[in-house]
């Protein structure tokens, strides 16, 4: 029996024939497209460590966390001015203030910003201020904005769905190549798979991350915050998401003397532990490079 709209990976070449390694031999077999965000580069072999509130709360909140993941030795700054909530009574975002808050925070730390766009009509707006756009879990297959983000002319960060299989992401992915932007850093950020809910928020998909690196030239990176949805978990998350080949990381940051935030505060790390991931990375890079070196 065979049933209508099921993928498998013989598909990719037709779902994603642009940005696929099969039909696309640009990148060869094992060559990554580098992405280039503000001088930051994904892709390149170092990974990219963005970090940041979940979202912009106050400019104050912003400015300290901001400082927070500069002082830690991260690449780029994240927030969201206009969040996706569960529920419409939570805090949805300051909007275009969150937008102002992000570009002071870059304008004194020098961080290149990426935050969230939800909405087509306002993906020129954010993308004045944003020097990144950030499509979430739950848009991911907003075909409509898809297409607009990859006319925006900024490289975008694409979330995997979080019930999205990698044929469904990648499809994601060619809507915005197909309007010529192949700036595009894929983000794996958490499952809906069972157990997922008992003891973590998700179930960090790992296993993706190779079948990515094999499938398609596009960086991708983990987001170990809302992956786990809790703040223990996200330092060795974080060290295994590299080990699996990651490119980078996405980690939500907050600080408490400030006060609580006001979403995902349970996932969130503190600048100290944001250190110790940041020197993870930059240490495990730099003995591959030695490793590498020494075999040539
Ligand atoms: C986020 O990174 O701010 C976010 C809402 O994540 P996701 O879309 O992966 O749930
Ligand atoms: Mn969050």
């Amino acid at each position: 029996m065979k049933i209508s709209g099921q993928l498998t990976m013989d598909d990719l070449p037709r779902v994603c024939p642009i940005l696929c390694r099969q039909t696309n031999p640009r990148y060869g077999e094992n060559q990554t497209r580098v992405v280039e965000v503000r001088g930051v580069r994904f892709g390149n072999g170092s990974p990219v460590v963005i970090a940041g509130p979940c979202a912009v709360e106050t400019h104050e909140q912003t400015l300290a966390v901001a400082r927070a993941v500069k002082r830690a030795g991260g690449d780029m700054l994240r927030g969201g001015a206009y969040k996706p909530r569960t529920s419409p009574h939570d805090f949805q975002g300051r909007g275009v203030e969150g937008l102002c808050i992000l570009r002071i925070a870059h304008e004194e730390t020098g961080l290149p910003v990426v935050t969230e766009v939800m909405d087509t009509r306002l993906v020129e707006q954010v993308a004045e201020y944003a020097d990144m756009l950030q499509v979430g879990s739950r848009n991911m297959q907003n075909y409509p904005l898809l297409a607009e983000v990859g006319r925006a002319g900024k490289p975008v960060l694409l979330k995997r769905g979080m019930a999205a299989s990698l044929g469904e992401w990648l499809g994601a992915a060619e809507y915005i190549a197909k309007q010529g932007n192949f700036d595009i850093v894929l983000c794996e950020r958490g499952i809906k798979a069972f157990p997922a809910g008992e003891y973590s928020r998700y179930v960090l998909d790992l296993n993706v991350i190779p079948a990515v690196l094999a499938n398609t030239f596009l960086p991708v990176i983990v987001d170990p915050s809302h992956a786990t949805g809790v703040a223990c978990m996200v330092e060795p998350a974080s060290r295994a998401a590299l080990e699996f080949g990651s490119h980078g990381l996405l980690i939500e940051v907050a600080d408490f003397a400030i006060g609580r935030p006001r979403c995902d505060a349970d996932q969130a790390i503190d600048g100290a532990t944001l250190a110790r991931i940041v020197k993870f990375a930059r240490d495990r890079h730099e003995r591959l490079l030695v490793a590498q070196q020494a075999v040539a």
